[in-house]
């Protein structure tokens, strides 16, 4: 009695338009579905204000905030109202067909049978044209759009304040990156192949074992970890922080690599001989310094068979009661190759991991020309079993790597690769955990 007494009725209206500016919009009722229309809007460098200007006084039904480009369904009517702003898409919108692609190449976009509204960082937003999209949303990388998204963000747009001050110790760290000794050691593990569960991959766990232990301070284990038959390991090197020991960061990325015929080869010199060669840079630079905190630097293997490695790297970390101690923790998965000028760069985390952004953005301001761009939709790399366990911790990759045509084939290898686009993101990183460990160069 009592319950049915109170019992109320909430009528929420889900396919409502957002409505805000206030006086100036009115909401457009009952349109059918011929009225609505994807316009596109170019948004590249308009600064935050303009952009959430856009969105405020455009009436519009979903929005898809796509780095340079901002999609808006709206109604005929308004995008009438607005023509100067918009570029109308020559796609029929079905609102009920739109889902959200993770880790979306170009490849996988092409095989979708459907068509592409926006992509950006590693998401897209792609309409079905046949059942074929809905059936496969049981895969984790595909869900219905349910509402307005963020699929990438360029800095310009942001309103993340870079407002660290680096230190005079930084700045000496960020210049001893080795833009040609980074490339030479991603060429050297190119020449392995590297597939978790062939024979190579021992050569290069070898390979990564003897580099770390010949560096000073540097104390080096391995991990063993199965993945069915197959026993993989990682590599870890770990130097011990000076003042603040139990303040611990990594640097990870994966060295094994796949590829369509993998016991013809896999080189994987981007994906991801890069980023290992990267961890392996900054493993050099950092062992000649006094860092305040402990770094570890990690070679993580069967990443390409669902990041097994770092799986099994986080539940060593709870097992062994230190998962508290990880303050940070910075994947690299592709940092080399670049489809044009524009070096840009993505930095993926979800919102508590985000807490790092404003370190890396203020740190590629000062020491590089990259162009940043970043994302909370984590998917699909090293450092998602870190944010599952509510550890901060991001990606750093190239931003053209859905575009990289040798993607995952034999032919990735080291004449893709651009030295500057590795050095710069280098140059980024180092500056960041050089500032968040305290590091300094010791007096030779
Ligand atoms: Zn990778």
């Amino acid at each position: 009695m009592l319950f049915r007494r109170f019992l109320t009725v909430v009528l929420v209206a889900s396919t409502s338009f957002t409505i805000a500016g206030g006086a100036q919009s009115e909401p457009v009722s009952n349109p059918t579905k011929d009225d609505l229309v994807f316009v596109k809007i170019d948004i590249n460098a308009i600064g935050p204000t303009k952009l959430a200007n856009l969105k405020r006084t455009i009436i519009h039904r979903l929005s898809i905030e796509a780095d340079m480009d901002l999609i808006l369904l709206t109604t005929k009517t308004e995008a009438a109202k607005h023509a100067e702003k918009f570029l109308v898409l020559d796609i029929e919108p079905k609102e009920d067909q739109l889902f959200v692609i993770q880790k979306a190449h170009e490849d996988v976009l092409e095989s979708l049978e459907g068509e592409t509204i926006a992509k950006a960082g590693r998401s897209a937003v792609v309409q079905a044209k046949s059942p074929y999209l809905k059936q496969l949303t049981w895969h984790p990388a595909v869900s219905k759009l349910e509402a307005s998204i963020v699929l990438a963000r360029q800095l310009a747009n942001d309103d993340i304040r870079g407002v660290t001050k680096f230190s005079q110790d930084t700045s000496n760290i960020v210049e001893a990156v080795n833009g040609q000794r980074w490339q030479e050691t991603l060429g050297h593990l190119a020449t392995m192949n590297r597939f978790s569960r062939g024979p190579g991959i021992q050569n290069a766990q070898r390979y990564l074992e003897q580099t770390l232990s010949s560096l000073p301070a540097m104390h080096v284990s391995t991990q063993a970890f199965t993945m069915g038959a197959t026993t993989a390991y990682n590599v870890i090197g770990k130097l011990t922080g000076t003042t603040r020991p139990d303040d611990w960061i990594i640097i990870g990325a994966h060295y094994d690599s796949i590829s369509q015929s993998t016991t013809t080869s896999a080189p994987g010199a981007e994906d991801n001989a890069s980023g290992t060669a990267g961890m392996l840079e900054l493993a050099r630079i950092f062992a000649e310094t006094r860092p305040e905190a402990t770094i570890f630097f990690i070679g993580f293997s069967g990443e390409e068979q669902g990041l097994k490695g770092s799986y099994a790297h986080v539940a060593k970390l709870i097992a062994e009661g230190n998962k508290g101690k990880v303050k940070a923790v910075f994947t690299m998965d592709m940092i080399g190759y670049t489809s044009d000028t524009d070096l840009d760069c993505l930095l993926e985390s979800d919102r508590r991991g985000s807490a790092l952004f404003p370190m890396l953005t203020a740190a590629a301001q000062q020491y590089t020309n990259l162009r940043i761009v970043t994302t909370l939709n984590p998917f699909g790399s090293d450092h998602v079993p870190y944010i599952e366990e509510g550890i901060p911790s991001l990606l750093v990759i190239e931003n053209d790597w859905n575009s990289y045509p040798p993607y995952h084939k034999t032919g990735d290898t080291p004449d893709n690769i651009t030295l500057a686009m590795g050095e710069q993101t280098l140059r980024m990183q180092a500056a960041a955990v050089a500032q968040i460990s305290g590091a300094k160069f010791t007096v030779k």
